[in-house]
Parts: C-alpha cells; sequence; structure tokens
C-alpha cells in the first residue's frame, strides 16, 4: 500500500504510542510505502528526515501540491513537476496584486510555485478570488487562517493522483489521511482516505456521506490506525500486534554504553577470562562506581572474542561483591567490523572533521554503512538490557548513531550522551555526508554534554542548521570557566532547547582526573629512583616535557619546529635545555599516522643533527608508551610541561601535570595550547597559539624564564581546579544534572 499523508495535525500528530506504533509498522513493514502531502514547503520537511524516529518517506507532495520530488534524492519528480511549473505565473506578480489587502499577511515560511498568506476568516474578500481568476490560478482556504494562491488545478489531490499513474500505483492501493480543508483534494480524487481525529469541522462537514473516507475517532496517527484496519489494508491487527510483541525489554536501571568492557578479556586454555585493565583511564572506576549501591545495571562494549571460543556468553557478571547487580553485555563483532568501524572510519572520517582537519578526512558510503549496522547492534543490546523509563548513557562518537536506533526501539527511556571529543563548529561538522543523520541522532537525547562550553555551542549551532529548534535556557559560562581568554572560550551557554516538542538539556562537564591514581604513582617505592634516573640523564639540563600520542591534532611537528626557532633565536640554551618528548605510536592498522611519523623523525633528525653537542642530546624523542607511575615522576620533574595540539576535546595530560606539581608543592610551568579543552578551565597556564610558531618559541621561552614564586602559585591556582572538578565530580555532576531531566519532565 501506498500512505500518502498529511504532516501537521495528521502523521505528527496522535499520542505518543499510537504515533510509535504507526512509525514502527512503516519501517518494519516491507509492503508500506510513503508519501508526505504537506502545505509545509520542501525545506521544512528536511528536518524531518534528520528525525530517526519518523519513518523516510518515499515520495514528498509539498506546497500544498505544487511541489513534488523523490523521497531519498529530493529530486522533482519529472515530468509531473515540469507540468506544474509551467502554470505558475510567478510570485512577484500575485504579491503585488495583494499588497492592497494588509490584512492577508505573507507567511515567512519556505514556499514555492505558490503564495500563502495568512488570513482570518473576516479578512477575506471577493476580489481575491480576482486576483487569483486573472493569473490563472486556484485559491485554497483552510483551517480558518490558511489562504494558497496555486497554480491553476494544482492541489495535494491532484498531484497525487497524476504521481499515482507516473509509477503506476492502482487507486485501491492507497490511503490518505488528512484534517483539514486543505487535504479535501485527496478525498475528491476519489482515494480511500481518512479524516483523523479532531479534524476541521469543515473537512468533516464535506465529506460526510463520501463512500471511500472514514471519519476516525483518534486523533493523528492513531486515526490512520484506525482506518488501515477499517479498510482492511495488510492484515493490519496481525501487523501491529507483531510488532509489539518484538518489544525488548530488561531490568536495568541504568546502562552505560562504551566501547571499551570495565575488564580486559582474554582466551586461556580455550576460556574466557577476565582481568583488570592495565591501563585503567580514570572514567571507568567513576562509571563503576555507579553501581556500588546494589543498583540493577547493564554495562554494553564490545568483544570480538565471540568467534574465538566455542559457547562465547555474551552476558557475564563484573564484579559480584564490589558490583553485584551489574552484567556486562558484550556486543559481539567480528575483527573485521572492529577494523572498519573503529579504527578505520571512525579515524579516518570522524577524527580528522571534528578536529577540524576535515580536508584529511576520507568518506566512504561503505564503512558508513558497517558503521550504521555496529551501532544498530549496540542499540539492539542496550534495549534488551533496559529497564522501563531506565537511565542510558552512550559515550563518545564511535556511538553517535545509537540514539536514532534506541529512542526508536525504546521511547521510555531517559538518554544521555557524553561527547568526549571537540566538536567543532559548523562550517566543519557540516562537511560530513551524514551531518543530518548524526545530529537527529543526537537529538533524541535527554542530555548531551560536552567537555567544554564552546563545544556545546558548536553543536547548537550544528543542530540549529538541521532543524527549527527553540532555545529555553541560557547560562553564564563565567564561574567555571575561561570566557575571553582563550581560543576556546565563550561566554554564555544554552543548557536547554526543545526540538519536536522535546526538551534537551546541553552540559559542559569536562571529565576530571583520578587523584588517587596520582598518589599511588607519587607514592610509590620506585618513584625516586626513577626522579633520581632521569636527574642523572639530564646533567644540568632543564627539563622542557612533552606527553601526547602520535596524532596530527597534537601539533608534535610545530611543536619540533618552534624549539628549532627557539635554540636558534637563543643560543645561550644550548646545553640548557632538553626537551623530553613521549609519543605513543598508534595502532599499526591506522596506516594515516605512518607519513607523519617519518616527518617527525626527519625534524628530529634535523634539530640533533643541528645543535648537538658531547654529552647534549637537545631532543631526547621515545616512540613508546610509558607506565603512568613513570609519566608522573617525569611530570613531577618537569620545569616546563609543554603541551601544544592544534586542537583537543579536553587533553589529560596537562591535569595530570598540574596534579603531579601541585601534590609535590612543583614549581614547574604549564605552557598549554588555547585550542586544547582543558584551556577553558585550567587558569594559571601559559597559553599559547600553536598555530604561530613564533608565539610557541615565545611563550617556551617566557615558562622557562618565569619567578619560580609565580610559578608556584599559578601551580597552585590550576591544582585547586584539577582537585575540585576531579573525576568522582564529574561523575556526580551528570547525575544531578539527570536528575534535573527527571524533575522537567
Ligand atoms: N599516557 C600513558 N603513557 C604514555 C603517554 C600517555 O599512560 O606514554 C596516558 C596519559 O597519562 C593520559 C592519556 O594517556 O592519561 C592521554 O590522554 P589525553 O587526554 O592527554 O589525550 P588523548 O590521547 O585522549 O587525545
Amino acid at each position: 500500500m501506498l500512505l500518502a499523508t498529511d504532516l501537521d495535525g495528521t502523521f505528527l500528530a496522535g499520542d505518543s504510542e499510537k504515533r510509535h506504533q504507526l512509525y514502527q509498522l512503516i519501517s518494519l513493514h516491507p509492503d508500506i510505502d510513503l508519501a508526505f502531502v504537506t502545505g509545509r514547503g520542501l525545506e521544512s520537511v528536511l528536518p524531518l528526515l534528520s528525525d530517526p524516529t519518523i519513518p523516510q518517506p518515499d515520495y514528498i507532495i509539498c506546497d500544498v501540491g505544487a511541489t513534488v520530488v523523490n523521497g531519498e534524492t529530493l529530486q522533482p519528480i519529472q515530468p509531473i513537476q515540469s507540468d506544474i511549473n509551467s502554470r505558475w505565473p510567478g510570485e512577484w506578480k500575485i504579491e503585488q496584486a495583494m499588497s492592497d489587502f494588509p490584512h492577508a499577511v505573507r507567511q515567512d515560511v519556505p514556499q514555492e510555485r505558490r503564495c500563502s498568506y495568512f488570513c482570518e476568516a473576516s479578512a477575506l474578500h471577493e476580489d481575491f478570488e480576482k486576483i487569483a481568476k486573472s493569473f490563472d490560478c486556484d485559491l485554497l482556504y483552510s483551517a480558518g487562517r490558511y489562504l494558497d494562491f496555486l497554480p491553476k488545478n494544482v492541489n495535494k489531490g491532484a498531484t497525487l493522483t497524476a504521481l499515482a499513474e507516473h509509477l503506476e500505483i492502482p487507486k485501491d492501493d492507497i490511503l490518505v489521511a488528512g484534517d483539514t480543508l486543505n487535504d479535501l483534494s485527496m478525498y475528491e480524487h476519489g482515494f480511500m482516505g481518512v479524516c483523523v481525529g479532531k479534524s476541521e469541522k469543515e473537512l468533516l462537514q464535506q465529506t460526510d456521506g463520501y463512500d471511500n473516507v472514514y471519519h476516525a475517532t483518534a486523533s493523528g496517527c492513531g486515526g490512520i490506525i484506525e482506518a488501515i484496519d477499517h479498510f482492511g489494508f495488510l492484515n493490519a491487527k496481525k501487523a501491529i500486534s507483531s510488532n509489539q510483541q518484538s518489544a525488548f525489554l530488561g531490568e536495568a536501571e541504568l546502562v552505560i554504553v562504551y566501547h571499551r568492557l570495565p575488564f580486559e578479556e582474554f582466551i586461556d586454555d580455550g576460556a574466557v577470562k577476565q582481568r583488570n585493565p592495565k591501563s585503567p583511564n580514570g572514567i571507568i572506576p567513576t562509571l563503576l562506581s555507579f553501581f556500588s549501591d546494589g543498583k540493577k545495571g547493564s554495562w554494553i562494549a564490545w568483544t570480538t572474542l565471540a568467534d574465538e571460543v566455542e559457547n562465547y556468553q555474551a552476558k557475564t557478571t563484573v564484579d559480584d561483591e564490589l558490583y553485584p547487580n551489574l552484567t556486562a553485555s558484550r556486543v559481539t563483532l567480528s575483527k573485521n567490523e572492529v577494523d572498519i568501524f573503529y579504527k578505520q572510519f571512525s579515524k579516518e572520517a570522524f577524527w580528522p572533521t571534528l578536529h577540524t582537519f576535515w580536508e584529511q578526512a576520507t568518506f566512504r558510503e561503505d564503512h558508513w554503512k558497517v558503521f550504521l549496522k555496529v551501532n544498530k547492534k549496540f542499540a539492539e543490546q542496550t534495549a534488551k538490557e533496559a529497564a522501563n523509563g531506565a537511565l542510558v548513557w552512550i559515550h563518545d562518537y564511535n556511538l553517535w548513531m545509537v540514539p536514532a536506533f534506541l529512542r526508536e526501539l525504546r521511547p521510555d527511556l531517559k538518554i544521555a550522551f557524553f561527547h568526549h571529543t571537540y566538536f567543532p563548529s559548523a562550517d566543519v561538522f557540516n562537511v560530513l555526508p551524514w551531518r543530518r543523520d548524526i545530529v537527529g541522532s543526537l537529538l533524541q537525547c535527554d542530555f548531551v554534554g560536552f567537555h567544554i562550553p564552546r563545544q556545546s555551542e558548536n553543536f547548537l549551532d550544528v543542530a540549529q542548521g538541521v532543524t527549527p529548534l527553540t532555545v529555553k535556557e541560557r547560562n553564564s559560562c563565567a564561574p567555571r570557566f575561561l570566557t575571553y581568554g582563550c581560543a576556546v572560550g565563550v561566554d554564555e551557554m544554552t543548557t536547554l532547547i526543545e526540538v519536536n516538542g522535546r526538551d534537551i538539556h546541553l552540559g559542559a562537564m569536562p571529565v576530571g582526573l583520578d587523584l588517587k591514581r596520582i598518589h599511588r604513582a607519587l607514592d610509590n617505592p620506585k618513584f625516586l629512583d626513577k626522579t633520581k634516573a632521569l636527574e642523572n640523564a639530564l646533567g644540568k639540563s632543564r627539563l622542557i616535557l612533552s606527553v601526547e600520542r602520535l596524532d596530527y591534532t597534537k601539533g608534535i611537528l610545530q611543536k619540533l619546529e618552534a624549539f628549532e626557532l627557539l635554540l636558534t633565536q637563543h643560543p645561550e640554551l644550548k646545553g640548557q635545555v632538553t626537551l623530553l618528548t613521549i609519543c605513543v605510536p598508534a595502532a599499526k592498522e591506522m596506516t594515516i599516522y605512518q607519513d607523519l611519523q617519518t616527518q617527525i623523525e626527519q625534524v628530529v633528525g634535523r634539530i640533533n643533527g643541528r645543535f648537538a653537542k658531547v654529552g647534549w642530546t637537545p631532543v631526547q624523542f621515545f616512540f613508546q608508551t610509558f607506565p603512568f607511575n613513570d609519566l608522573v615522576a617525569y611530570y613531577s620533574m618537569a620545569d616546563v610541561m609543554w603541551i601544544t595540539p592544534l586542537r583537543d576535546g579536553l587533553n589529560l595530560v596537562a591535569k595530570e601535570f598540574i596534579a603531579a606539581q601541585g601534590l609535590t608543592d612543583g614549581r614547574g610551568v604549564l605552557v598549554l595550547s588555547e585550542f586544547a579543552g582543558a584551556a577553558a578551565e585550567l587558569r594559571g597556564a601559559l597559553l599559547t597559539n600553536p598555530h604561530d610558531k613564533h608565539d610557541l618559541a615565545a611563550t617556551c621561552f617566557q615558562a622557562l624564564n618565569m619567578d619560580k614564586d609565580e610559578a608556584a602559585s599559578r601551580i597552585r591556582e590550576a591544582f585547586w581546579v584539577v582537585d575540585r572538578y576531579d573525576i568522582q565530580a564529574w561523575g556526580r555532576e551528570f547525575m544531578e544534572t539527570m536528575k534535573k531531566v527527571d524533575d522537567k519532565a
């Protein structure tokens, strides 16, 4: 069947349960085609196409019949469209003629091949008909306020008839649905149709007695469902109830959806075993702590081990003693899926774009398909685990499309999303071919969180370009964040928006550190050995430290070149400073990093070749991962910590340095890129612009020469932030925000 439906008051109306039922039926049923037949202009229909909960139409008839396009390509359906065009005199002629009637106000919504006015019934004038006639146009008045000048013989019913003939769809296979006089022509063209509950009185009167029209009781989608049953389409009751039976439901009150499991899995003697992760980041223990009160919970992450052992059990407990009611529920993926979805596509398409290096991005439709498939698996697993009304917390851009699939399966859930990476401005983000799908998915959440206000504001800007939205709450950023003081500062941020009648909270909550981990490293018996060894290796040379992953976003090459400039401008530093660079290599599948590694090796070779003296190597470069304890020892010894990413979501290394120095009364200086998220938070750091080699070198020089008392006081200022907003505070802030979501719901 083809369901040809009006939007406002019809397909977009009705109670949420009925809407969900109908949308599911259309999405899952192979025999239903969908046409939107609306008074909106095409531009105003586009936002609906980014709403993943609404089924995508095969055809769109808009502008009250004056526009007809393919729902997927949005290209006009010819020759129907050309024929309509040839009958339209041009809007300016009608506008001119109507300028004598100020009570008819031109609607300022997108419209083509028609002129739409607001006009109260009392302001209707007999000359309107005359004007229409003089241009060989039709006039249509509906809902007591919409006045449309349309090309001759153009209306929803006529265009739908032309489309049905063009596609050779028999009339009997078409059901039309509407609620105002705007829709009357569809019934008049003889299609079987429904006037949904709460339809305009005049429409009901005029269709009274039509054999082909059913007047439904329920409004919106409920009325359409009644009509599908009434006319005997699709064996509707069976189709709808079988969809309902497939509903997912679980018991977890809180579900964490994260790409990593809270433990490491390995195969021993043919069996899968668990152990504590070798490098636990601070987030995992905090997320786990939500379950220490015995809350029923589930942790969704992927595994590739299912292919390697027999009878792999996707569900397992995490820690019977500490979290008795928490299970890990694994999404089983093949190695190939992980390679494409995580190591290649996420890193090659999304990572560069998110960090404003869109020119380096590669977009592959076949990889996007894998990304969707994997995200859908995550959503299905989550839907199976979550209890009614449960809170689901999804993490990072690898799982961008999970909210879309999840909301469709489980409208009852509270969905929160935290974006761990940078979120760029609309000019950059909009380069992504799938931006509408991604934003449409994120707008299914109840809360979307970012590290800093700038990122949240960027997201808002992107969303505003995709769909109409209302800003409901804005707050000053000043108490917590730098406003005008750095490149990623912003003075106000929006914290609540409304899209399609749903509230979405936005937040800025930079991830904090697990300070206990730093304490443990400082208290480690080997700490002094490490610092002594480094002291001996450095001799009288002062230490400039740099720690980062191998990635073009981290600005490693630019930093090395700035160091070369520093030694050229200040020859007195030769033999007096050493740049110790720790660079964590990328996984070998990530081939995009190979060139960068070669370039870095060349520059390091050049600097050392040019400046080294017996007993002094200016750049000590390590392409290695260091144990965390070693890093903390080096942090505590650094005279200057030089962190200069070109763009970074946050930068935990900066916070770790501040913590190590703060806990040891240090006098080191943090030189931090003003493009790192942490720059908006860490007062006391010396900020630098990594795109400007001269500024990089000058700020490093300033740090090397900073008075020790000033350095100590800057460390104390930054440590206050790191200490107060630690990782537990981050978790607490999230839970408090979600309570607000509850209170407002
Ligand atoms: N790290 C480490 N060993 C190393 C280098 C880095 O354990 O040799 C850790 C570091 O302590 C920090 C993390 O890796 O916790 C890097 O986080 P950051 O936010 O700075 O950068 P990202 O890699 O997330 O972009």
